[in-house]
């Protein structure tokens, strides 16, 4: 039995449970999502966690009742009247938006009924091992301007095993929620109110480690014949138009007037080095042009679907756009390949998962161009020995995609590298080079992302590592204590050594005992201490702590910037 059916069952029982218990409770949607099932009520008081006990007794109940689901199908008039008499006034509101002439429901138990596609199991008694998780604020349809609804997360699986599997990874993904662990390193933060949701404010220690990772991208692109490019943050409607982004994106774009001229904040970095490559003739000798820009975007997302980190309304991605002849895409699009391979192992993340995404219902570009751009993504693929899946139908507007999504810690797949082949946009700017017979000809542009949004990135790395990054990438890579006052002279005389050496220290100089400072140090996750007291000034030595590993004995400092600057250097990651 496929688990999105099972689990999508289940969500119907729940909304019979809680009708059973709370009858003028209104029902939103409930539908199966990857590892479980919501349903969103609309009830004017809060469930509590006792509620949530009820509710699974209930349940519990109607699974040993063995319901039947029962499929009925309806005009969409006898529909209307139905949920009208049940007070259903989200169900009317989804009707309206069916365009069929007939609508099916599903009835299971004493009266509970839903509008609904399906499939279903046959009976309740299907379902072995279920269990309610969470309560959470939903707006319906994920729009802030609609009503607050209340979302039930649940799961269910076939065997009690799996769901104990389950709710282990649960408990360790939640000690590893990157929304927990940025506030609490002082990394970033995400929600004032008077800004508005969705919009990073990074502290300095966040501002660090993403300028530690801008200076390795940079340095990295410029060695494999990468130009970094600055394009700005608003540009006339009038590009996008052109672009096509005003007629196929506007829903996610942020416009404003200013003496009569419209004007975009960018949602894409595109146009901008387009108009770069356009600025003058370019000669097939040229050609590849790679232009780099770590490109600040801003782009509108329902209040419902922002997440941490995840999904934010401005983001920075480490955006390249290359410009390159028919001959050279194959070779360009493995050489991205091996890029993103070398980064993702840098950062010490080992898997990925491959996905091919193909021409969606909404498109730019001539059927043909399509089919040449797919085969291209998917012959670099093949070449490269790289297994993958085909998403039909999930492509860009204006073109076919390769993603490269990396397994983090926990096996969970995070999105990341992004290849895109494009014929369209260097049509719809009339883009071109001179070949070597002298004609102008269109090249072939490539979109690209390695990292993706920095964001995104960031807090994968932070839930991958738990927040204990590798040294290369802490923020504060040494914290030097000194033992008592008089001591401190020589603290700072180490942290100087440091610094001049440019590894990132800071001094734990407040009047707190040893043990506390180290263990201070351990959930600021800071990769080593420098214990320094009176024997260690006499002898111009530090003690070395390193975390998770605890003492290291005691060292000549010069030893330890010796062995830290290797380690620095060889970028070692761990886990
Ligand atoms: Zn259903
Ligand atoms: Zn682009």
């Amino acid at each position: 039995m496929d688990s999105s059916t099972l689990r999508h069952s289940c969500s119907h029982i729940m909304a019979e449970a809680v009708k059973q218990l709370w009858p003028e409770v209104k029902l939103g949607i409930g539908p199966a999502i990857e590892d479980g099932f919501y349903y969103d009520f609309d009830k004017k008081e809060p469930f509590t966690d006792e509620d949530l006990v009820k509710i699974e007794k209930n349940m519990l109940e109607i699974i040993r009742k063995n319901e039947p689901f029962i499929r009925e199908e309806l005009t969409k008039k006898e529909a209307e009247q139905l949920f009208k008499k049940l007070k259903e006034d989200y169900k009317l509101e989804l009707l309206k938006e069916i365009p069929d002439e007939k609508v099916s429901l599903y009835k299971t138990g004493d009266g509970f009924v839903d509008l609904c596609r399906g499939p279903h199991i046959e009976s309740t008694g299907q379902i072995k091992v279920f269990k309610l998780l969470s309560v959470a604020g939903a707006y319906w349809h994920g729009i802030e301007t609609n009503p607050m609804l209340q979302r039930i997360y649940g799961t269910c699986f076939q065997e009690q095993k799996e769901l104990e599997e389950y709710l282990k990874n649960l408990e360790e993904a939640k000690s590893r929620d990157h929304r927990k662990l940025g506030p609490q390193l002082e990394f970033f933060d995400i929600y004032h109110e008077e800004a508005g949701a969705g919009l990073v404010f990074y502290h300095p220690k966040g501002a660090l480690l993403r300028t530690i990772i801008e200076d390795y991208e940079k340095k990295e692109h410029l060695k494999r014949g990468y130009q970094i490019v600055i394009t700005p943050h608003i540009m006339q409607a009038a590009l996008w138009r052109t672009s096509g982004h005003y007629d196929y994106y506007k829903e996610n774009m942020y416009t404003f007037k200013m003496e009569d001229k419209e004007f975009v904040l960018k949602p894409m970095n595109c146009p901008g080095h387009i108009l770069i490559y356009k600025s003058r003739n370019r000669s097939y000798r040229e050609l590849p042009i790679r232009f780099f820009e770590l490109g600040t975007v801003y782009r509108h997302e329902k209040a419902g679907v922002l997440h941490g980190l995840l999904r934010v309304r401005g983001f920075t991605q480490d955006d390249a756009h290359i410009f390159c002849l028919p001959e050279q895409l194959r070779s360009e699009i493995k050489s991205i390949i091996d890029f993103v391979f070398d980064t993702m192992k840098v950062f010490g993340f080992k898997e990925v998962g491959i996905e091919l995404s193909t021409r969606p219902e909404k498109y730019i570009g001539s059927v043909e161009d399509w089919q040449q751009a797919t085969e291209a993504l998917e012959g670099a693929l093949k070449e490269k020995g790289l297994s993958f899946d085909i998403n039909e139908g999930e492509g860009a507007f204006y073109g076919p995609k390769i993603d490269i999504k990396l397994k983090d810690a926990l096996n969970r797949k995070w999105q990341c590298a992004t290849i895109q082949c494009d014929f369209a946009l260097p049509k719809r700017f009339n883009l071109s080079y001179v070949d070597s017979d002298g004609k102008e000809k269109q090249p072939i542009m490539l979109h690209r992302v390695l990292l993706g949004s920095l964001e995104r990135f960031i807090g994968a790395l932070l839930e991958h590592y738990k927040g204990d990054l590798p040294l290369w990438l802490a923020p504060t890579q040494v914290l030097v204590i000194p033992i008592k006052d008089p001591l401190e002279e020589y603290g700072q005389k180490i942290k100087k050594i440091l610094e001049e050496n440019s590894i990132r220290s800071e001094i734990d100089n407040r009047n707190e005992t040893l043990e506390k400072r180290i263990r201070s140090a351990e959930l600021n996750k800071i990769p080593y201490c420098l214990v320094v007291g009176e024997r260690e000034a006499k002898q111009g030595t530090v003690s070395v702590r390193k975390r998770g590993k605890g003492d290291k004995g005691v060292t000549k400092i010069e030893e330890f910037i010796t062995q830290i600057k290797q380690e620095i250097e060889n970028k070692v990651v761990w886990g």
